[in-house]
């Protein structure tokens, strides 16, 4: 698949599309969910524009390691020091709908497992 540069988060982050910002760094940022399915429910987008993640490469390792270390920072920040879930959803049949990738972090009450 081919990255859109149009897509959703990629405008969020020109910000053509506003949303509630919760971190920035010079890699990625993270923001509210817009329906949220917890609580706390925070998106984590890296700068650089990977549709998916079985679209990253080995050059991406330390970007992914960085997006799920700021996925514990705002959940911190959040609150969420007794638990939280990090789910990254990889295509249509497992839920992607937004082909820019994102780490979700969900908390704020129990979470059910297996997932839907
Ligand atoms: P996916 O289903 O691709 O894993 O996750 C996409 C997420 O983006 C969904 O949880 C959805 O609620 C969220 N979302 C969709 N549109 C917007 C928007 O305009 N702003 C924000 N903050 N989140 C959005």
């Amino acid at each position: 698949m081919n990255y859109d540069p149009d897509n959703l988060f990629a405008k969020i982050l020109e910000g053509e599309i506003p949303c509630n910002s919760v971190y920035e760094d010079e890699h990625c940022m993270a923001f509210r969910d817009i329906n949220p399915q917890a609580p706390s429910h925070i998106l984590v987008i890296p700068r650089k524009g990977i549709p998916q993640l079985s679209q990253a490469g080995e050059e991406d390792k330390e970007l992914l390691g960085h997006l799920i270390l700021v996925a514990n920072k705002v959940a911190q920040a959040d609150g969420l020091d007794e638990g939280y879930r990090v789910v990254v959803n990889c295509g249509e049949p497992a839920g992607q709908t937004v082909f820019h990738l994102h780490v979700h972090v969900l908390g704020g009450r129990a979470l059910d497992w297996p997932p839907g």
